[in-house]
């Protein structure tokens, strides 16, 4: 069945408001007996065709590390996508709640999480292309698991996509993202060690007081962001692993599973 993604306006009821995002509100749902985070997408915001045709590769990625799409409801109008749901909101924000409470253990096991996901991505030659603290999500027990991934393609404002704009996330970029928009899975692997220094750092902003401008500056010239004070050597030797200017010489996600996993275990 080739419509095996759609779901019927009928199976889904939608709940109270969650937040909005870059295509719109989020709303809570049940469908099919359970939870669900409902995306109502704005006409105006995505390109809903070519976004369809992806869905369909979106829905085949599962894995307990990524944030699943359960399906799209296209006859719903704006069009909906359903997500699982998570009861912990966003990362960046549950490490602010929790400032000065989280053990370094307990912030590795959160990076462990996300090479996970992040591993099975690279795995299935998807590119998340922006990857953050703010693009993940925590369930109900904890587990932190990765969210948006392939989704600015199908971003219709331009102050987004395009490096040289507002609202692009230079701060988490490659350099040769903000050159020439060239995203690999070791583009993504440089946003995952920005990503760990935000975990470590209890979801402070990278490069707080600083433009975008001044932030490619000081990478150009090889200053990278410094050791978080709560981060151990060693992860943050990953961290400048991750930040190496040659895509090359930067670590694979399996890898980084690989490290990541053999510190958890001391
Ligand atoms: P967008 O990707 O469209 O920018 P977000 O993913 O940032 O939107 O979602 C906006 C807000 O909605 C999040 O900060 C979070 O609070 C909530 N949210 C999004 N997805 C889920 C989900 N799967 N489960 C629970 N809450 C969610």
């Amino acid at each position: 069945n080739c419509y095996q993604w759609e779901v019927e306006p009928e199976e889904l009821n939608l709940g109270q408001e969650l937040g909005s995002g870059q295509f719109g509100l989020v709303l809570e749902g049940r469908w099919r007996g359970r939870k669900v985070a409902v995306k109502m997408i704005k006409e105006e915001c995505m390109s809903e065709e070519e976004f369809k045709e992806e869905a369909r590769v979106m829905m085949k990625l599962s894995h307990s590390k990524l944030v699943q799409l359960f399906g799209i409801c296209s006859q719903h109008s704006p069009m909906c996508l359903l997500f699982e749901f998570m009861e912990n909101g966003c990362l960046s924000d549950y490490l602010r709640t929790r400032k000065g409470r989280l053990s370094p253990d307990l912030m590795l096991g959160m990076c462990l999480d996300v090479s996970e996901g992040m591993a099975y991505l690279e795995s299935s030659g998807f590119i998340h292309r922006d990857l953050a603290a703010r693009n993940c999500l925590v369930s109900k027990n904890n587990e932190v698991k990765v969210s948006d991934f392939g989704m600015t393609r199908f971003v219709l404002d331009d102050q987004y996509t395009s490096s040289q704009c507002s609202k692009f996330p230079v701060k988490w970029s490659a350099p040769e993202v903000i050159r020439y928009c060239k995203f690999s899975s070791k583009s993504d692997v440089w946003s995952f060690g920005v990503l760990m220094w935000e975990v470590y750092n209890e979801g402070r902003l990278p490069y707080e007081n600083r433009s975008n401008t001044e932030v490619v500056e000081s990478l150009n010239s090889g200053l990278r962001l410094l050791k978080p004070r709560l981060a151990p050597d060693a992860v943050y030797l990953l961290m400048e692993w991750c930040w190496k200017e040659k895509p090359d010489d930067r670590p694979t996600f399996a890898q980084l599973l690989h490290e990541l996993a053999s510190l958890y275990s001391l």
